[in-house]
């Protein structure tokens, strides 16, 4: 037996919940749980970098977290040093790409972000001149 206002509590942190990661999984939770292969560039507990499956420049990589966060307008506070995490992982990887000369960040959000797949990324574009600005 609950009380009312567990039940109450329970369906804010549910929406609170489908805010953040959404009602499906999306084909990065396959990668991430290799049920779909994918050129896998660095991977800790927390973290996955692989290539983009329709690379826009010579180097193309994506760094997602393993936790499944919308995209970056869903993230909160909470998130902030995951947030920093990917990023570094970003430019760690960057590194060892060869990426010496410079390369573009980008994260798409939402409609007009023209986000394709609901699960936070950072794309890492480089190995050749960027244009500025972008489409
Ligand atoms: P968005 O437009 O910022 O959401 O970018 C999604 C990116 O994921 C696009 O650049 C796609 O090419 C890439 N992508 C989609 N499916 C796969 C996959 O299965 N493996 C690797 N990259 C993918």
């Amino acid at each position: 037996f609950s009380s009312g206002s567990d039940e109450v509590e329970k369906a804010k942190l549910a929406a609170a919940a489908r805010e953040k990661y959404g009602k499906e999984p999306t084909i990065f939770s396959k990668i991430i749980d290799k049920t779909i292969p994918a050129d896998i560039i660095y991977e800790d507990d927390k973290v996955l970098a692989f290539r983009d499956v329709n690379p826009q420049a010579p180097v193309h990589f994506l760094v997602i977290p393993k936790e499944p966060i919308i995209g970056i307008s869903k993230a909160t506070d909470e998130d902030t040093q995951l947030l920093g995490y990917l990023l570094n992982t970003a430019r760690k990887c960057a590194v060892s790409e060869g990426l010496s000369n410079g390369y573009r960040i980008v994260i798409n959000d939402g409609k007009d972000g023209a986000q394709s797949v609901f699960h936070l990324h950072i794309h890492v574009l480089g190995g050749r001149q960027m244009g500025w600005p972008p489409g």
